[in-house]
């Protein structure tokens, strides 16, 4: 075959696929030409999930009659001018390739009118042939509407999912720009039914409750700092709430929904041991910095981009999530639950942001230094305690400056042994050998997990060997040591504890199958609920948890205290300001 030049419909639909992959990145690119024409209420319709009908109307700034034809031409662009430009730019577009790439693969109408216009215009495209402009009567903006997607490329129409998927799409991809513009008013209607309706009254946690849920939106925690010159803004799930997997994670680089797998591992890391493991935080998370640290055009749906400073980037998230965690879920008060319904009352625990300087506060357990640290952490230590008893043989109570503290012994020594032997994993932990190794069965399934991670359970003290057959059913093993922890308990017992129920979420990452076994044989060997504490037992207790990096929280996420303030003993004794 010789060579020769593609008819230009084929070279377009070839294009097209890289733009327009199914029914939301028709809805994407929509919704940006909107705001990018300065919409403050768009309303989405789709049908047959968006494939026989996806339909945007805006109250933007319009088309001019003239420009109609040219909009849906490739390469034909407002919002950009020379290559220099491509480095600074303002808008959600400037490929100048959208409309085209719609147009191409399916029936096309472009109605639009400017405000210097006393009529609108017209213009139907199929499968890329464009027909007559003609006059018709309109609002101020555009309506774009899309039908039969796909109508000409039955390959891509196998491709796509089932219709619920598709449209959980649209729903979360419109979600998304709601959350990202919430002074622009959004309506979503799919299948003849408003999925979606935002005020645009820059209310960003009423969208909130639309993508994560009425609960989740309104638990969750506001995050707000700034370094230097990026500034990192959004709302993050409270420890109380987690996902299976990192996939309710969003970011947005100058209001511009992006992904990047960096930036999450980012957020997730913001919860190191404060989660437990195998679970996740969700969040919608705005960045901004200025146009030219990000190159936007690597990727022709612009969901990919490039930064020029990505480890500045990945610690200004990390330490503005944990700043928004430890300033939210400190000890928990009484009084005050996590998150807020009507905004923080003065007795809630407040963000200090603007403190002049970091006093050098406690380290951020990832050991990231915070690029550029212009306010304070909130210390996520414990003051110093001073003992007043044990209560109920489960908590202790003590003072401490600020007013009294419930501590809940069984979860402050969970957290104290598992950093105890989170910190000592690299060398060899205390075994204690079995003056009678003691042979026990296994399910087959948790052999299999027991076998894979027979290095971490030699270092943690087990010394476990296989014993006798067992290619199929279960398996038997003999266990001659236990970590010196868990010493006392009966073998079987103690083995079990690492194997059971170990969920199967994603494929877990070495460093987190360890930690959660670690977790495990923690919450087996600490003091339980009811155990009597001797003064000295309970006072040792308190010291230990006073130094650890993250005093607060169980290795599970639970609190290990409660705080009465001192404030509000006093209004609750009458003796301040009564609300
Ligand atoms: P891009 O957004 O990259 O410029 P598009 O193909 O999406 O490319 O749009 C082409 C041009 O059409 C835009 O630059 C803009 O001038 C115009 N346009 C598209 N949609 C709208 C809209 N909803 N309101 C006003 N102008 C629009
Ligand atoms: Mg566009």
């Amino acid at each position: 075959m010789s060579i020769h030049l593609l008819p230009p419909e084929v070279a377009s639909q070839i294009a097209a696929g890289e733009v327009v992959e199914r029914p939301a990145s028709v809805v994407k690119e929509l919704i940006e030409n909107a705001l990018d024409a300065g919409a403050s209420f768009i309303t989405i319709t789709s049908e047959g999930a968006g494939q026989r009908l996806l339909e945007v109307s805006d109250n933007g700034s319009g088309i001019k009659a003239a420009e109609l034809p040219l909009a849906l031409e490739r390469h034909a662009t407002s919002k950009l001018t020379n290559a220099q430009d491509l480095f600074n730019i303002q808008t959600l577009g400037f490929r100048g390739e959208a409309l085209a790439s719609i147009a191409s693969v399916s029936v096309l109408t472009l109605t639009s009118r400017t405000s210097e216009s006393e009529q609108g215009a017209r213009l139907r495209v199929e499968g890329g042939r464009v027909g007559a402009l003609i006059p018709v009567g309109a609002p101020v903006g555009t309506v774009v509407r899309v039908e039969n997607l796909f109508f000409n490329v039955p390959a891509r129409l196998k491709f796509l999912k089932k219709e619920s998927t598709e449209k959980k799409e649209i729903d979360h991809l419109a979600a998304q720009y709601a959350l990202a513009y919430p002074q622009v008013r959004f309506h979503l209607k799919q299948e003849g039914r408003w999925s979606l309706q935002t005020s645009g009254d820059g209310d960003a946690r009423q969208v909130l409750a639309e993508l994560y849920g009425l609960e989740a939106g309104r638990q969750m925690l506001e995050v707000l700092a700034d370094y230097d010159e990026i500034r990192v803004r959004g709302f993050i799930s409270p420890l109380s709430l987690t996902r299976s997997n990192r996939r309710d994670i969003i970011f947005f680089v100058n209001r511009r929904p992006i992904q990047d797998s960096q930036l999450t591992t980012a957020l997730v890391q913001a919860y190191q041991n404060m989660l437990m493991v195998g679970r996740f935080p969700f969040g919608a998370v705005f960045i901004e910095l200025p146009v030219d640290t990000v190159d936007v055009n690597v990727h022709p749906t612009k969901a990919e981009v490039r930064f020029k400073e990505p480890r500045q980037l990945f610690t200004a998230i990390q330490s503005a999530a944990r700043r928004a965690l430890l300033a939210y879920t400190p000890v928990h008060p009484l009084e005050a639950p996590l998150g807020w319904t009507t905004g923080p009352s003065p007795s809630e625990p407040q963000l200090n942001w603007d403190l002049p300087e970091d006093r050098g506060s406690a380290p951020l357990s990832g050991g990231q230094e915070p690029v550029h640290t212009q306010t304070e952490i909130p210390n996520q230590s414990v003051p110093l305690l001073r003992l007043v008893g044990q209560l109920a043989t489960t908590y202790l109570i003590a003072e401490g400056p600020d007013g009294l503290y419930l501590i809940d012994q069984h979860a402050a020594h969970e957290r104290v042994l598992f950093e105890r032997l989170m910190n000592e994993r690299s060398q060899t932990i205390a075994s204690q050998a079995l003056l009678q190794p003691a042979a026990v069965e296994i399910p087959a399934a948790a052999a299999r997990l027991l076998e894979e991670q027979m290095p971490v359970l030699n270092r943690l003290g087990f010394h476990v060997e296989p014993f006798g057959p067992g290619s199929s059913g279960p398996a038997t093993y003999l266990v001659r040591a236990l970590p010196a922890l868990l010493a006392k308990m009966e073998p079987a017992a103690a083995l079990r504890v690492l194997v059971e129920d170990f969920e199967e979420d994603e494929t877990p990452l070495q460093a987190e199958i360890e930690a959660k076994i670690i977790a495990r044989v923690c919450k087996r060997a600490a003091v339980k609920a009811g155990q009597v504490l001797s003064a000295e037992e309970q006072r040792s207790l308190l010291l230990d948890l006073e130094n650890c990096t993250s005093p607060r929280t169980c290795p599970h996420g639970r609190p290990t205290m409660i705080h009465l303030s001192v404030d509000l003993l006093e209004r609750q004794f009458g003796r301040k300001g009564a609300r």
